[in-house]
């Protein structure tokens, strides 16, 4: 499932990626669907928190997942508080802001310094969730007289935890995330995760009002995709797998309505001209579309629905519904995917020539797509789709590093 993240904050996301995908949830950038933050217009954390990730979630149709934080300073009366970035006026730096608070405590003694940093997280499942997960974060201390140290940001190098002899700003980052408000809001937001339902595959039932979830697979040519998708239905009686529009003639193996609804070529521009495919693209010289009713109504009736289609075709579907989750499957190196092209009975020698040159090609799109799976053995990536399916893929996320050798091999 994709969260998007309302900040621009690339730390932020980082941070929250790592915690988030043991449950299941990939973070992305709102930079990556060209969105600012709106303006902070609420008078409390909570308030802003909730307007921004409602927002967000308004923009991208996605869960969005937005914080608020500041520095509570008592004798200010909790000021500079949700105002704490922009404290020395609108689109003040640190610095001036940081000056802004010593200069009004300059008569302040060391006792009545005391101050707190807070942060609440707030997720939403969409724009008017009505149970949004609030989580918070609160870290004590004081503020001292000169500012210590270079690290952090904000209010840092002026704040000393309670306990402690170094400021915010002279900690490691991993003890600042140990200790501070942010980390402290971000693993009790982690924790009760799961309790949301409609995040994540595993708490989602049918029946239960909430859409299913579309499911994008593809390959190159030779990959063993079909064979996968035959397998997951199996394994997964509850997905359906949509049948694409073709104009490619029928193999004498295949039944009409079954592997494809084979059509004219007048027939299939007349379905583009009206707007009835969710996707199409043109493939080997012939066209093929994922008609979209059949699709919507699937999905809004609560089943989950997994499309079989080309790189071009995901990425029209990953920009009509950006909810979908796309998987893109790899053959575990070149020389097996020449064999098992060779090894295809039912195509001539030319058309496997083409297939292996548009294969080479076809894998240049590995990293638009979340998740990646390997079909090195049948079973083991059988297994891979399996959990992605459940809501457990994240081991399959296609930034992981342990691929890059074999992205290596077959990019080069
Ligand atoms: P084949 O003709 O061998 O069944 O499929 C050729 C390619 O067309 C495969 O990569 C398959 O995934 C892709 N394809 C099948 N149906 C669709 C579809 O509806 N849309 C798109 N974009 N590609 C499809």
């Amino acid at each position: 499932m994709k969260v998007v993240l309302a900040s621009g904050n690339p730390g932020k996301l980082r941070e929250l990626a790592q915690l988030l995908a043991p449950h299941g949830l990939r973070m992305l950038p709102q930079s990556a669907f060209g969105l600012e933050t709106p303006p902070e217009t609420g008078t409390t954390f909570r308030e802003n928190a909730l307007l921004k990730a409602r927002h967000v979630s308004r923009l991208t149709g996605l869960p969005a997942l937005a914080d608020d934080s500041g520095i509570e300073v008592d004798a200010l009366q909790g000021r500079p508080g949700v105002y704490s970035a922009r404290y020395a006026g609108e689109g003040a730096s640190d610095a001036e802001n940081l000056r802004k608070l010593l200069a009004d405590l300059q008569s302040v003694p060391e006792e009545a310094r005391t101050a707190r940093y807070r942060c609440v997280l707030a997720l939403v499942r969409g724009a008017q969730d009505p149970e949004p997960l609030l989580a918070e974060g609160t870290w004590s201390g004081r503020i001292l007289r000169v500012p210590r140290g270079t690290g952090g940001f904000g209010y840092d190098p002026a704040f000393l935890p309670d306990g402690l002899e170094h400021t915010a700003a002279e900690l490691a980052a991993a003890q600042k995330n140990a200790l501070s408000h942010r980390g402290q809001a971000l693993r009790a937001l982690a924790d009760r995760v799961g309790e949301l339902p409609g995040l994540g595959g595993g708490g989602r039932r049918r029946g239960s009002g909430e859409p299913g979830r579309l499911f994008v697979l593809a390959a190159p040519s030779g990959a063993g995709k079909t064979s996968l998708v035959r397998a997951l239905l199996e394994r997964k009686p509850s997905l359906s797998l949509s049948v694409s529009h073709t104009t490619r003639p029928q193999r004498p193996t295949e039944t009409n309505g079954r592997e494809y609804h084979f059509v004219g070529s007048e027939a299939f521009e007349r379905s583009v001209a009206e707007g009835r495919f969710l996707e199409h693209a043109r493939v080997f010289g012939n066209y093929y579309g994922t008609a979209r009713e059949p699709v919507e109504r699937q999905l809004a009736s609560g089943a989950d629905v997994v499309l079989e289609i080309d790189w071009q075709g995901a990425r029209q579907v990953r920009a009509a519904m950006p909810a979908c989750e796309s998987i893109f499957v790899l053959p575990p190196s070149r020389a097996a995917l020449e064999q098992r092209l060779r090894g295809r009975a039912t195509d001539s020698a030319e058309v496997i020539a083409r297939r292996l040159r548009e294969a080479a090609g076809d894998m240049t799109h590995w990293n638009e797509f979340d998740y990646v799976v390997v079909n090195d053995q049948f079973e083991p990536a059988l297994e891979d789709l399996v959990h992605i399916v459940e809501g457990r893929g994240e081991a399959l996320f296609a930034g992981r590093p342990a691929l890059a050798p074999l992205l290596a091999q077959l990019l080069a």
